[in-house]
């Protein structure tokens, strides 16, 4: 496991005091070390998981050659320039072989799904065909090819090769599949537990008497949301006071049970409380600023665990300034926790849309606005920010459909201008 030092000498120009966004994904993407431990879990319990291995298909699938149609199946080779007249012999449906032999000249009535009889490779669809008087159909000419809505035993997936791959989130789709192999248990990474909590003399805890000066807290809330829209297993702490012996508590037990830890709040330059020093007394720490708004001072590092067989827990110390907590959640944590699930590194594709009105923006930081996506009359997506873009008001993330993300070299925006968009859906 490297230390903070030697992760900052691999990385160029390593300044922890303008550190860019990409340098603080480059950075953590060195710190973080994937949970290896794997269970097998019912394919129901499965959603989201990250699978711990490759699953290897047991079967074709399909299992046999079968119909896209319902129609009549036929030897394709009989077809040729002109109409062709087959006489009808029989009837198999879905979920039963056909016993008996087609002759030239011969066609059997097929279902959707039905066993494709031996010798036989193509089905006219039922549309398709004219029928005549006395059990026969009439192909017409030019219609169809040899093997034409015939669907190949192992076409979707082929015996023996990889049907979903390590490191994949097992979606929706991917239940489906693994079903579909006849297998039911798949192999997962165990959920990766984050410990978090709340710092600040002036954060109240839902229940407590309003009071001058204070603000209930919402960051435990949306990372407790975070969190467990990525999967995670997540162990609340609460708010804890800015004293040495509360933080070293909270911390302690963190580190002892979680394989993250997060903390919003007394991270910022110049904040005459404890948490930073704590954080430094009880692991390798970095204080971060951070090249970006909103966000800024940031720290990460790890704290011990206090046992030697296990490693310490990650930690993000997220400023406290709500929205901030979510810029640097989404920016940051997540690309890292994912890494730490053992998830394959999927930054979410941004969208292009056109901005609906100017936005100032300084060169040589990355910025996040809160956006509101939506398709304009020409049917293009546009843009729009959601009001007072202040880094504690959350009524803007509320509102937003996603962030609207300002590259570090990107200036001004004009109005028409196309602007990156990450989306929350799938993400938040
Ligand atoms: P700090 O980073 O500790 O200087 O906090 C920056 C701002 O965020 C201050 O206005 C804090 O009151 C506010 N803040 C800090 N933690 C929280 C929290 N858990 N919930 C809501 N606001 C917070
Ligand atoms: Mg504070």
């Amino acid at each position: 496991m490297k230390s903070l030092d030697q992760i900052a000498a691999e990385l160029q120009g390593y300044d922890p005091q303008a550190l860019s966004a990409q340098g603080v994904n480059d950075f953590l993407a060195r710190l973080v070390e994937p949970v290896g431990e794997m269970q097998s879990v019912a394919i129901m319990e499965a959603l989201g998981r990250v699978l711990a291995a490759d699953v290897i298909s047991p079967v074709d699938v399909p299992p046999h050659d079968n119909s896209a149609m319902d129609g009549f199946a036929f030897d394709g080779s009989q077809l040729g320039d002109g109409e062709l007249t087959l006489e009808v012999i029989g009837t198999t449906l879905a979920g039963k072989a056909w016993q008996g032999s087609v002759g030239p000249g011969q066609c059997v009535k097929i279902m959707t799904g039905a066993i494709m009889p031996a010798g036989l490779d193509t089905v006219v669809p039922q549309e398709f065909t004219k029928t005549a008087t006395d059990g026969r159909i009439v192909i017409p000419a030019k219609l169809l090819a040899a093997g034409d809505n015939r669907r190949l035993a192992g076409e979707d997936i082929a015996r023996g090769k990889p049907a979903l791959l390590r490191g994949d989130r097992l979606t929706p789709a991917a239940l489906g599949l693994a079903a579909s192999l006849g297998i039911p248990t798949v192999p997962v990474v165990r959920r990766v537990r984050v410990a978090y909590f709340s710092t600040g003399d002036e954060i109240l805890s839902l229940g407590d008497a309003p009071r001058e000066g204070a603000v209930y807290d919402s960051n435990r809330y949306t990372v407790f949301g975070l969190l467990t829209r990525l999967g995670c297993e997540v162990i609340d702490l609460g708010v804890v006071r800015d004293e040495p012996a509360a933080l070293e508590a909270a911390f302690t037990d963190a580190a002892s049970r979680a394989d993250a830890i997060i903390t919003s709040g007394g991270v910022s330059v110049g904040e005459a409380d404890y948490t930073k020093a704590m954080m430094k007394k009880l692991g390798d720490v970095a204080f971060w600023r951070i090249a970006m708004r909103p966000g800024r001072p940031m720290a990460v590092g790890r704290i011990e665990s206090g046992d030697a067989k296990r490693p310490g827990a990650v930690l993000f110390g997220l400023p406290g300034n709500p929205v901030a907590v979510m810029v640097t959640f989404l920016a940051f944590v997540r690309p890292a926790l994912l890494q730490l699930m053992g998830a394959k590194a999927e930054q979410p594709p941004l969208l292009k849309a056109r901005s609906e009105e100017a936005i100032r923006k300084k060169a040589g930081r990355t910025e996040y606005q809160r956006g509101w996506v939506s398709v304009a009359a020409d049917g293009s997506l546009q843009v729009r920010t959601t009001g007072n873009q202040g880094s504690g008001v959350l009524s803007s993330m509320v509102q937003a459909n996603g962030l609207i993300v300002l590259h570090h070299a990107q200036g001004n925006v004009a109005a028409g201008d196309p602007v990156d968009v990450m989306m929350f859906e799938g993400v938040i």
